[in-house]
């Protein structure tokens, strides 16, 4: 069986074509720069040279036909025919209190996204549009959706619930959903056929440190916390995004500074966090750098996203009464081998220790702590794609 895995953002779509029979990745690439100058797909055959096509690409339908196009080709391509894929399946963002699992895309599907649009505005927009595109390119073809907060629903009402009014969460739905759902899922349960225990046996925390970051509880097979909010705005500073604040800060800014909604969602979500407090960049790897040579601002949002995991990991030790596995995953998490050593540090007082020499590693999938810490640690590189391809090809086969 193949599998199709779309992620469609508001200018991009990345694809993976998988054979699910040993879940291999047969081809894989991006186009950028949807509806603006400079467009291109850069294809990656399995087995061939990578090909960079620049073309015209004023929308998502036109962006997947040139991915099909690309897929089927004489030359680069990697099957005889679009009917040689069996199933699609996109990756979803927000798919509110309707889904706590992946679904099969019907018109109910395509409205409850819809209905999600104004708590995920760069967001869902791209992804209904890939949908489409794929119904109009490829009739009758299965596609699944597996939304980013599915994974999440499991969380108790004292979990996700906020401190305000009753009516703001019945009226308006708002309330915790978390993100990075999937790659959560994908490295919980990667950790315990690692560790060769039952998955619903376990209680595992996962600190998934990227240019968006999360942290989620997850006991007995369940998500029982994470740090991602009504929107991913909330929990750990990152990349751009500022994390938790108090929330008077947002109308006392807008006053001062006589700003209006739009520039204060801009203020918090793209001009803070780790470039926010250093003014050096978002990018950590230009941030430990800076660090190095003497930037003491750079040093400070390297010591407040450390310290912030830290706080976050022990208060989800403390809800799950306890802990057996602390996972890193994601661009920070599998490559900053300084970041994990200082983040383990912090949590020594759990019985886990690093062992410097296996957490001298980038991008590899690897057990990191000490023989005997009764904590362990681990590096898994996630892979939400593969989770996707998974979850189409168990949907489709029922
Ligand atoms: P992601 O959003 O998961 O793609 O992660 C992107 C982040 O990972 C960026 O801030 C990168 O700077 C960071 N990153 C990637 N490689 C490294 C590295 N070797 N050391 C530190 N940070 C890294």
């Amino acid at each position: 069986m193949k599998v199709l895995v779309v992620n469609c953002g508001s200018s991009s779509i990345k694809y993976q074509l998988f054979e699910m029979n040993d879940e291999s990745v047969v081809a894989k690439g991006l186009v950028e720069r949807i509806g603006l100058d400079g467009a291109v797909l850069t294809h990656q055959p399995a087995d061939k040279e990578k090909v960079v096509i620049n073309a015209n690409i004023s929308n998502h339908t036109i962006g997947i036909s040139l991915v099909l196009e690309a897929l089927t080709d004489a030359k680069h391509g990697v099957i005889s025919s679009m009917k040689e894929i069996d199933a699609i399946g996109h990756r979803g963002i927000h798919g509110g209190e309707k889904f706590s699992d992946s679904v099969l895309v019907d018109a109910g599907v395509i409205k409850a996204i819809e209905d999600c649009i104004e708590m995920a505005p760069l967001h869902n927009p791209p992804s209904i549009a890939g949908i489409n595109a794929c119904t109009e390119l490829m009739p009758g073809i299965p596609q699944v959706v597996v939304f980013d907060t599915a994974f999440h629903q499991t969380m108790p009402k004292k979990a996700f619930m906020y401190g305000l009014p009753y009516e703001a969460y019945e009226k308006y739905g708002i309330r915790r959903y978390g993100f990075h759902g999937t790659s959560h899922k994908y490295v919980s349960q990667r950790v315990a056929d690692l560790m060769g225990k039952d998955y619903n046996d376990l209680k595992i925390i996962t600190c998934h440190l990227g240019n968006g970051s999360s942290v989620a509880a997850i006991a007995n097979g369940k998500c029982v916390d994470t740090s991602m909010g009504f929107t991913p705005l909330e929990g750990l500073l990152m990349g751009t995004r500022c994390g938790n604040i108090d929330p008077a800060i947002i109308p006392f800014l807008m006053k001062k500074e006589n700003m209006t909604m739009e520039e204060i969602d801009t203020y918090i979500n793209k001009k803070s966090g780790v470039l926010g407090v250093s003014g050096v960049s978002s990018d950590f790897r230009d941030i430990e750098k800076a660090a190095q040579e003497g930037n003491e601002r750079a040093q400070l949002a390297l010591d407040m996203f450390t310290y912030e995991v830290v706080k976050f990991v022990g208060s989800y030790a403390a809800a799950m009464n306890g802990v057996d596995a602390i996972i890193f995953t994601a661009g920070v998490g599998e490559n900053s081998i300084e970041m994990r050593a200082n983040i383990s540090k912090g949590l020594e007082y759990l019985n886990t220790k690093i062992d410097n020499e296996k957490n001298n590693v980038r991008g590899k999938e690897r057990e990191i702590s000490i023989d005997d810490s009764k904590v362990k640690l681990f590096v898994i590189p996630t892979n939400e794609e593969l989770m996707i391809a998974r979850d189409t090809k168990s949907i489709c086969s029922k």
